[in-house]
Parts: C-alpha cells; structure tokens; sequence
C-alpha cells in the first residue's frame, strides 16, 4: 500500500512537470522566463515519500511549519533546496535558520519585524545572504497574511536596503479560500512587480512572481508565474490530526 502511494507520488510529480512546461509555453513568455520551478509541497507527508520525490531528481521542496521543516530538513540529503513558504512567527526565525542550513528561500516576508530576525539569524552563519518573497494580500482575505498591495513596496525596499544578510527576490501570494485563484489576484501580484521594479530600479527577471497552487498553477504560469507551489497535486490529499 504504502510503496504504491509512494510511486503515485512519483507519476503525479512527472504529470506535473509536463503540465507545467505546456502551461509555459502556452503563455508565450519570453525564452528566458520560460522555466518555472515548481516547489513540491512536502507538508504533513512522510520523508520516505519526499525521499521518493527527490529520488525521481526533484530537488525544490517546501513546507510551512516549522518544527516539520527542522525535523525533515537533516532527513533528506543536503542538496535539497529548502523553501518555507506561507506566514513566518518572528520568534521562529532564528530556530528555521540554524535548523535548515541549506534552506533556500523564504516565501512569505509579510512586515519588517520577520525581515530584520531573519537578517539578523543568518548573520553570523558563514551562509550566502537568503533568497526572500515579500508575501503580499492580494484576495483581501483577512485570513491571509501578507502586506496590502500598496505596503509592497515599502516593504521590499526595507529587505534591499535595510537587511544585508537577505535577498530580495520577489513578491508571493495566496490565492482565494478555495485554493483556486481569480486572475485579478494573480494581476495584482503582477502590478505590485511593476511597482516594486519601478521603485527599486531592478529588471523584471529580478523580482519572482510566487504564484499558482495545486487548484490554479496553469493559470498562474499564464500569468507569469515564475514559481508555482504545488502540494496535494503531487502528494495526494492531507491528512491533519483533528484540532485539539
Ligand atoms: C500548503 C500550501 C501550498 C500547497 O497547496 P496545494 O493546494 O496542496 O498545492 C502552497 N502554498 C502554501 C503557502 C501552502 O501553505
């Protein structure tokens, strides 16, 4: 049972991949913005399954709680790139950087606070400066964390300019309740990047657009997504343990 779940895992992976690279060039992009990483959303599955994944030559796996990324992370072999992708407690930077010293990415900056413990966590650890999205609000939802569209900005001017040990490489969001995003708030990410590259005087390629989930990531790619986050579309449903 469990090696047929594994295996699943595996084809569901390769489905992706091909969904994605004709999804890429269905949106006409330019060569160079023709590849999107697709981040394999490894949350509450077991590591002989992300093994499995990564075994098939994935490499780009994230998850969003923080004891599960410090318990998986020595798990797996240490080329895996890290993402922690969602809403980060401040009081919770210092353990996920120490923890993950091959973390990749953080995907989900949402106020200054987070920026400067992360800045400050990974000073000092002899690592490359972190590779950081600057999570924006773009459904409105009280529910999601991120910034209002007009703070982007603002925000991702403080990562460039205030945090040396981070890299400001782009804006997230989070799409509706149901996982399946209207196009307005993927245009809404994308006018944040206007903004922000404006603002930063940085080229488009330097600012990733983090969007498109198991529910919408084809639209997304349409609509210039350059990292789609993709879980139960590859892992099979979640299970979580009934709240306590
Ligand atoms: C869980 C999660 C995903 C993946 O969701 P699926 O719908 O299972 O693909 C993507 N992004 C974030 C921030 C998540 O927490």
């Amino acid at each position: 049972m469990a090696r047929a779940a594994e295996s699943a895992a595996v084809q569901a992976l390769r489905n992706v991949m091909q969904r994605v690279q004709q999804a890429s060039e269905r949106a006409n992009r330019p060569i160079s913005q023709l590849q999107v990483r697709v981040v394999a959303v490894s949350k509450t599955k077991p590591v002989a399954m992300v093994q499995e994944v990564y075994d098939a030559g994935h490499r780009h796996f994230g998850e969003n709680y923080v004891q599960e990324i410090i318990d998986k992370a020595p798990q797996m072999p240490e080329d895996v790139k890290w993402h922690f992708i969602g809403h980060l407690q401040s009081n919770k930077a210092k353990a996920l950087v120490s923890g993950v010293p091959n973390l990749y990415m953080v995907e989900g900056v949402d106020s200054q606070k987070v920026a400067n413990f992360l800045d400050r966590a990974v000073s000092g650890l002899g690592r490359q400066p972190l590779k950081v999205l600057v999570q924006v609000n773009t459904s409105g939802e009280e529910s999601k964390s991120g910034v209002e569209p007009s703070e982007c900005l603002e925000l991702a001017k403080h990562v460039k300019r205030e945090c040396p040990n981070l890299h400001f490489s782009g804006l997230m969001t989070i799409g509706m309740l149901d996982y399946t995003s209207t196009p307005e708030n993927f245009k809404a990410l994308t006018s944040c990047r206007e903004v922000v590259c404006k603002g930063l005087d940085i080229p488009v390629e330097e600012c990733e657009l983090s969007m498109g989930m198991s529910g919408d990531f084809e639209l997304a790619i349409e609509m210039g997504s350059t990292n789609v986050r993709v879980g139960s579309t590859i892992f099979g449903a979640r299970e979580y343990p009934a709240k306590k």
